[in-house]
């Protein structure tokens, strides 16, 4: 399975999380047994819950993490955007409608603080980047007020953060263009960043001048 954690493969094992009469607890929906496997490569314990009724699995949830991450994060992305980014993945299974919500307030945040965008509100804003990004972005980003129907639903724009209805995929695709920005705005220039820097390194090396 893929760890939920780091999403590299690995060989699960679970072990059983007890309590100290050892038994699972049952009640009248059945017996509700809790286990747990440990990644060797990230070290973070997954618990999964299951629920059987009559020997047989009916259900089977995850615990912790709630829900897996969609992507490893790159460690380049600033703080002040994960903390949103994160509780939009958790809680996209339970409701997207909030994961939406978090979804487009960190787009906002983003827009504003790495793009400059003018404060207005976020029809305007992504109007504003639309511009600046390479086409295929351009065009991911605008989707956000197409598939999210902005025009029907004024508030999306006005109060970002609002919790309010959802259009089908809506919650997904906003997510999927957030992990598109963060790659073009920190992952892309990072990397490039390190590859001119050892470049340099090589240039300098030579006796040549640097690449600016
Ligand atoms: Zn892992």
């Amino acid at each position: 399975m893929k760890c939920p954690h780091c999403l590299e493969n690995f060989r699960e094992t679970w072990s059983a999380l007890k309590d100290s009469s050892n038994d699972s607890p049952a009640d009248p929906d059945g017996t509700w047994e809790l286990g747990y496997t440990k990644c060797p490569g990230c070290n973070r314990v997954t618990v999964r819950m299951r629920q059987k009724v009559g020997g047989m699995t009916k259900s089977e949830a995850l615990v912790r993490p709630r829900a897996p991450n969609r992507m490893p994060l790159p460690a380049d992305i600033p703080e002040e955007f994960i903390g949103d980014y994160q509780e939009a993945c958790a809680v996209l299974p339970d409701s997207p409608k909030a994961s939406a919500a978090l979804s487009r307030r960190c787009l906002q945040n983003l827009l504003r603080e790495h793009f400059s965008v003018e404060h207005g509100n976020l029809h305007e804003e992504i109007a504003e980047v639309v511009p600046k990004l390479p086409s295929y972005l351009a065009a991911a980003v605008d989707a956000v007020r197409i598939i999210g129907n902005f025009a029907a639903h004024p508030m999306k724009s006005t109060n970002s953060g609002e919790v309010l209805d959802v259009e089908p995929g809506e919650a997904e695709w906003s997510l999927d263009v957030l992990e598109s920005l963060f790659d073009f705005c920190f992952v892309q220039p990072a990397v490039l960043k390190q590859k001119r820097e050892a470049l340099n390194e090589k240039l300098s090396d030579a006796g040549k001048a640097e690449m600016r």
